[in-house]
């Protein structure tokens, strides 16, 4: 359930549905605890999503609701992505937006993994 304040879950959003194999996605990796797959709009050589299976909102309702090992597997996952898609070496940004200051767009959590060229500093 989401934390108190927050929308609660919408099984119809995009990302519910790409978990349901209802709609494709360019997927690069997938285990017990996160689907990672090809943003359909790349801001950078390489951007790719990385979601957890559970059904939550935003990192606030991940970090508040979701199990020890949820969490760790999740941000596992992050990092072996990124390092599959060779992004170790030379450096990546990892961007998670949250509500509607933050501009997210799709109700469900996950993060941005950027890379593939110089990304700059991080300005607001
Ligand atoms: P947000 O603003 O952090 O919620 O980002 C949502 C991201 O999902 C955007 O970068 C979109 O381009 C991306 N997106 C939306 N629909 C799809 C899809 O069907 N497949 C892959 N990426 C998508």
């Amino acid at each position: 359930m989401p934390v108190t304040g927050l929308p609660p879950y919408d099984d119809a959003n995009i990302f519910a549905r790409i978990l349901r194999g209802e709609i494709p996605a360019r997927k690069v990796h997938e285990d017990a605890h996160a689907l990672a797959f090809h943003d359909i709009n790349p801001q950078a050589p390489v951007h790719v999503l990385v979601i957890p299976k559970g059904r939550y909102v935003s990192v606030a309702d991940f970090a508040a609701t979701a199990s020890a090992e949820e969490i760790a597997g999740f941000w596992r996952a992050v990092a072996k992505v990124a390092k599959d898609l060779g992004l170790e070496g030379p450096g990546y940004r990892v961007l998670m937006n949250m509500g509607r200051d933050g501009g997210q767009e799709v109700p469900h959590f996950h993060v941005h993994i950027f890379g593939g060229r110089p990304l700059g500093r991080m300005v607001a």
